[in-house]
């Protein structure tokens, strides 16, 4: 399906020029941070069996406009966030899936410029390394250790650089750090840090330069090769790598590419072989281009017709190697995303009256993802919607025939909120009349089905099914069998080839 739209995400709104941090911390979930146009740290999540939730604050906390949030997950069920305070104080809070969001705590005393990013990396899931340029222009790091907790601040290798400037560090294999910055003098500088031996001086990579409090962006798409992006002095992208074999490449400019001076470059390696890349260009459109090891680099490209202010990093993550999720603060200082899928998306809004009791929701999602999938399709849930309906939750199917529907379900299926004419509406209800486990007759084109509080685990991809276009089948192990998917035998059941066809030429499939 390629681009999707850019969409607002929960009516979150940000400063010009905010970033918004994204993490995902297992391939259906996502959490974002961001600092709100008040100075309050909000955060929302996505899930792929409830959608987006609303953006709530981060346990009281606060920092200048801007500011960027950090975020780490040692774990699938923990978070570390961390930010520079109103105070000039690094602050840090974490959640856990046991115990919740915990109150910020100030780390080791550490200080910095208002606004700096303070930099972290989780080399194992017990233990996380800080950076941050200190407010007297220092480059330092701490740690935590599950075993020890919190070290002191320390300066390293006697790094220096401008006031604010980020910091990068990337670890390319859990005994090994690598760091990044612009140093006071505009030229590019690395150290690394060993187990064995320790931190390493300070040198310039490759004759880079930049504008003091340039970000240096680097990414591992293995353990022996970085590659690094930085907007040059003269505005273009530059980039370079490092590989075990060959050590340090020259400095080469990106496909042409430039942007303001100090816009940070965000790419992501979908895969080691992929490299995907996104900045905010001269002209405040938002473009991507790539690198293929088979095909080497493409051309840049406007993203969805995204603009942003000028020098707006764009937030990405990529949840699966065929999905990526962008997140960044709009012209209108709203909070936008878009996704790219490489194979094909089923968009669907869950509406409803009354919760199904036989099985969760969550599982009836689940389920339908599960099969789906074999056929290429995604089933996201792009919006979650309860409706006050209570004339219509026993709801009058009559005869529930393709092509032939009641008022009362003409009456339900105008409750469309967020959703595009081709997206999927399924509503759950408590019951029908005559009681069925769920129904998908609908109006032409209008795409819809309805799942009663009774239904099975596989109800819901088996209306869906009807509605893309799938009639009965006798076998058992089958999606479709006319029998209930009380009765389906062999689970999960099968879709075949033939289904799968009707299904991906379905306008709801894209
Ligand atoms: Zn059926």
């Amino acid at each position: 399906m390629g681009w999707a739209s850019w969409f607002n995400v929960s009516g979150g709104r940000a400063a010009l020029g905010s970033p918004v941090s994204v993490i995902a911390r297992n391939p259906d979930h996502l959490d974002l941070f961001v600092t709100g146009t008040d100075g309050g740290i909000y955060s929302t999540w996505w899930d792929a069996s409830s959608g987006w939730a609303s953006w709530f604050p981060v346990s009281g906390g606060r920092a200048a406009l801007g500011s960027p949030i950090t975020v780490v997950a040692r774990n699938p069920n923990h978070l570390d966030l961390f930010v520079v305070g109103t105070d000039g104080g690094v602050y840090s809070t974490w959640w856990d899936a046991a115990s919740g969001w915990a109150s910020w705590f100030q780390v080791s005393g550490g200080r910095a410029a208002l606004g700096s990013r303070v930099e972290v990396v989780a080399r194992n899931p017990d233990h996380l390394d800080l950076f941050v340029t200190g407010t007297d222009c220092g480059i330092y790091s701490t740690w935590w250790d599950a075993a020890s907790g919190w070290a002191s601040w320390f300066q390293v290798s006697g790094g220096r650089a401008a006031l604010g400037s980020p910091i990068t560090a990337i670890a390319r294999n859990p005994n090994h750090l690598d760091l990044f910055v612009t140093g006071t003098d505009g030229r590019i500088f690395s150290t690394w840090w060993d187990a064995a031996s320790g931190w390493a001086s300070w040198f310039q990579v490759s004759g880079g330069r930049a504008h003091l409090g340039a970000p240096i962006t680097a990414i591992a798409r293995n353990p022996n090769h970085l590659d690094l992006f930085v907007t040059g002095t003269d505005g273009r992208i530059y980039s370079t790598w490092w590989d075990a074999a060959s050590g340090w490449a020259s400095w080469f400019n990106v496909a042409g590419g430039a942007a303001a001076p100090r816009s940070r470059i965000n790419v992501v390696a979908r895969n080691p072989n992929h490299l995907d890349l996104f900045v905010t260009g001269t002209d405040g459109r938002i473009y991507s281009t790539w690198w293929d090891a088979a095909s080497g680099w493409g051309t840049w490209f406007n993203v969805s017709g995204g603009a942003a202010a000028l020098a707006s990093p764009i937030d990405v993550v990529a949840r699966y190697p065929d999905h990526l999720d962008l997140f960044v603060t709009g012209t209108d200082g709203r909070i936008y995303s878009t996704w790219w899928h490489q194979t094909e998306a089923l968009r669907v809004h869950v509406k409803i009256l009354s919760e199904p009791t036989s099985v969760t929701r969550a599982q009836m999602v689940q389920s339908m993802q599960d099969v789906y999938r074999t056929a290429g399709i995604d089933v996201f849930v792009a919006s979650t919607e309860s409706l006050d309906l209570p004339l219509l939750n026993d709801l009058d199917v009559g005869g529930c025939t393709a092509g032939s529907t009641t008022t009362e379900q003409n009456q339900l299926f105008a409750n469309r909120n967020n959703a595009a004419a081709d997206d999927l509406c399924v509503y759950f209800v408590r019951s029908t009349v005559p009681p069925l486990n769920g129904c998908a007759a609908h109006p032409n084109n209008v795409w819809a089905a309805v799942v009663t509080s009774v239904a099975s685990r596989w109800t819901m991809g088996h209306e869906s099914g009807h509605v893309l276009g799938l009639p009965h089948v006798a076998p058992t192990d089958r999606l479709m069998m006319g029998g209930g998917t009380w009765n389906i035998t062999n689970p999960p059941p099968d879709l075949i080839q033939a289904e799968m066809d009707t299904m991906l030429a379905h306008p709801t499939v894209r």
